[in-house]
């Protein structure tokens, strides 16, 4: 049965063109969500500009137009941009919509007779000349803890202390320098601290779906207590105005993340679907990926809003940490930072992008480094050295030789075959009408893959896939299709090597096609398929099919568009206070820092060896082509290591307190391959992995990307 799958990510501020970490999170979503269709499952995927509040009024206003025509021009690049870097929304529609209006005043009058809206009066800061209640941020004055001048009204930046504003001293207004008044003004609070709410969320938050950090840092809010929660704005407010309390806005943060729905109903209505019934349809799973600044509205506020609105509440919501740009923060205004408009007007391609965040992202709320260096060897290296270069390597002969039509010998015929052909075509098989090994082992990492995509544990799924992408090269290597095509005769075993090399590549694109949607459709065209799915992993290419003429598919990125990349814009303008300054009402989450463990003891140095010493010692580069767990024995791992020379060295480490098989099948690592073997109860240990640490830490080593099975460590 197909999954019902309503996907979002957070809603961009329609105030600004997207930075590096909305596309980042897109580029998370998107993956997910067309992993999702290639398993034949239903997604509406949908997104829409955060048009309202205070910043974009006065944005606006600074620039002479109305907020409806900022919000427009905004609205116009990020649908320019997220279709740039492949994004494939089904929707992109706006919180300033008649859909929103409605449904934030239904949901608010529900939340009413429910008894969950609450009258209060409160004081805030006036501008009298602006005649508007300013926000914290346009609230400026000296700090009442250090006399720092020019603070804004929630914190200080030069002693970081936290305040509310009116506790600074000769506070001014932002907007105008006036000196502003305290005033009263009614306004409705959602009463988060109503003990039904507290027990409901305490019960959704805690039953194991979200990410275990995520629940822990809510946990932590729950217990010091939820406050209830302002969610009215004055006039003049650029937002919705609430029933039946004239001049009376919704605060941004309630009808934002109402246009998660306001987006799925647009486009569900111009469908000419019923939007009402695709919610009560207790099968449709709705799922938020957001950034770790907003789980406080994802994980609180917004399922009690719709809990007790009688609405369908979230499945789940998968968070992301921050992206950083070679280990420091991203800023426009310090010129940290990499515009994605740049990224793409340069002619750089968005598939390196997204196949660089996917070989990064994991299923954690864990920053993420963009590193130059990283970003070229990755695609350099891996997507075209290894993946491209498969195609590359069978295409040419296909195309010239035989005019771009397969082998008429079935893909199982390797053993025929082998009599006539060099090389060791096909060690032992367990089943599968006797493929080639290597076809049954790339297609056997199927279910893996599929694993990794679901878990959002992207690295890990690309860390098989070149895993694969690595064994087919080395089988090219070892059948040298260039010195078979020297040979008379042999045409036909050229052919179908050439053959079996494009079907590997052909199911190796289905792994790729989450994250490199275009490679995978110019792959379609190439070999002359209609859109592969992923069921289409078992189904080979057909006996004497004809492809296409080869078109290199992905080129290498050269250093220089890297270096135009990071070049610092030429004007650096200082940010202007966007929308977290309206954030400041729910508390920052912050994760607790992840310390590298430091050894409890440092041990000194070792007694001198002389270099022949040293050199005794037989160090390579092993692949760990298998690690299962040991029966009775509840520290060891049985790995087997691939060292070039042989494919099947058995080695039992200690390891599994902090490795699963999962974690370490297909990496690389360091072995000692000349220590003498010793008999141990479960079997022979034929040498040893190298790995940092004592007992509670293990960190096993890996040698740098480029480094191969049986290479020498000198
Ligand atoms: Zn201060």
């Amino acid at each position: 049965m197909p999954r019902k799958l309503f996907v979002t990510t957070a809603l961009p501020y329609a105030n600004a063109p997207f930075h590096i970490g909305h596309i980042m999170e897109y580029v998370q979503a998107d993956i997910w969500v067309r992993f999702q269709r290639l398993q034949g499952h239903k997604v509406n995927f949908v997104c829409a500009d955060d048009a309202h509040g205070a910043p974009i009024m006065l944005k606006a206003e600074a620039e002479g137009v109305t907020p409806e025509e900022l919000v427009a021009k905004v609205a116009e690049s990020h649908r320019r941009d997220y279709q740039r870097f492949g994004i494939s929304f089904d929707n992109f529609y706006s919180t300033h919509s008649e859909e929103n209006r409605e449904l934030s005043a239904e949901i608010f009058l529900a939340l009413q007779k429910a008894g969950f809206i609450e009258t209060k009066t409160i004081e805030q800061f006036f501008d009298p000349v602006k005649k508007m209640f300013l926000p914290d941020r346009y609230i400026k004055g000296e700090c009442p803890k250090c006399g720092t001048k020019d603070q804004y009204g929630d914190s200080c930046e030069n002693c970081g202390a936290v305040y509310a504003p009116t506790d600074l001293k000769n506070p001014y207004s932002a907007l105008t320098g006036a000196k502003p008044v305290l005033k009263k003004s009614d306004h409705f609070f959602f009463k988060l601290s109503d003990p039904r709410c507290v027990e409901f969320l305490r019960a959704w938050t805690q039953d194991g779906k979200l990410q275990p950090e995520v629940a822990n840092k809510v946990r932590e809010w729950l217990d010091s207590g939820l406050n209830d929660w302002d969610i009215t704005r004055d006039a003049p407010y650029f937002g919705i105005e609430i029933p039946n309390a004239p001049e009376k806005y919704f605060y941004v943060w309630l009808d934002a993340p109402i246009g998660y729905l306001a987006s799925l109903r647009n486009y569900l209505e111009k469908k000419g679907q019923d939007f009402a019934k695709y919610l009560a349809d207790p099968k449709v799973e709705q799922i938020h990926f957001i950034g770790k600044d907003i789980i406080y509205f994802h994980t609180l506020f917004w399922p009690a809003m719709l809990k007790y609105s009688e609405r369908k509440v979230p499945d789940n919501v998968y968070v992301h940490g921050f992206l950083q740009l070679s280990g420091e923060k991203m800023s426009k205004s310090r010129g940290v930072s990499v515009s994605p408009q740049r990224y793409i007007d340069i002619g750089l391609n968005p598939e390196w992008i997204r196949y660089y965040f996917a070989a990064k992202l994991n299923a954690h709320v864990e920053d993420m480094d963009f590193n130059p260096d990283d970003f070229l060897a990755r695609i350099n290296s891996d997507l075209v050295g290894k993946y491209v270069n498969i195609a590359s390597r069978a295409a040419g002969f296909i195309g010239k030789r035989f005019g771009g039509v397969l082998s008429e010998e079935p893909l199982s015929a390797g053993r025929e075959l082998k009599h006539k052909m060099r090389g060791n075509l096909a060690a032992p098989v367990p089943d599968d009408e006797q493929a080639p090994a290597i076809l049954f082992e790339v297609r056997s990492f199927a279910d893996a893959i599929a694993a990794d995509y679901e878990a959002r544990e992207f690295s890990k799924a690309i860390r098989q896939i070149m895993f694969l992408a690595d064994r087919v090269n080395q089988y090219v290597d070892e059948q040298k299709p260039w010195e078979i095509a020297k040979e008379a005769g042999q045409d036909a075993a050229l052919q179908w090597f050439c053959t079996l090399y494009l079907e590997l590549f052909r199911i190796l694109t289905i792994y790729l096609k989450p994250v490199l949607p275009k490679v995978a459709e110019e792959v379609e065209e190439f070999l002359g398929l209609k859109p592969l799915a992923w069921e289409d992993v078992g189904t080979p290419l057909k006996t004497g099919h004809k492809v296409q003429p080869y078109r290199h598919l992905v080129s290498r990125i050269d250093s220089k568009q890297i270096d135009e990349l990071l070049e610092p814009p030429a004007e650096a303008k200082p940010e202007p206070p966007a929308k977290a300054s309206v954030v400041a009402e729910a508390p920052e989450f912050k994760l607790e820092p992840i310390e590298p463990p430091r050894p409890p003891v440092i041990l000194p140095v070792g007694d001198t060896i002389s270099i022949d010493d040293f050199s005794k010692i037989d160090l390579r580069i092993a692949r760990i082509v298998d690690a299962e767990l040991v029966p009775d024995a509840d520290k060891l791992l049985k790995l087997t290591l691939d060292i070039g020379i042989e494919s099947n060295r058995t080695v039992f480490a200690g390891i599994r307190t902090v490795y699963t098989p999962k974690d370490l099948i297909g990496r690389l690592t360091v072995m000692v391959a000349n220590l003498a073997p010793r008999k141990m109860r479960f079997g022979e240990s034929q040498g040893m992995v190298l790995a940092a640490g004592d007992g509670n830490s293990i960190y096993l080593l890996a040698p740098d990307s480029g480094a191969m099975p049986g290479m020498r460590i000198k």
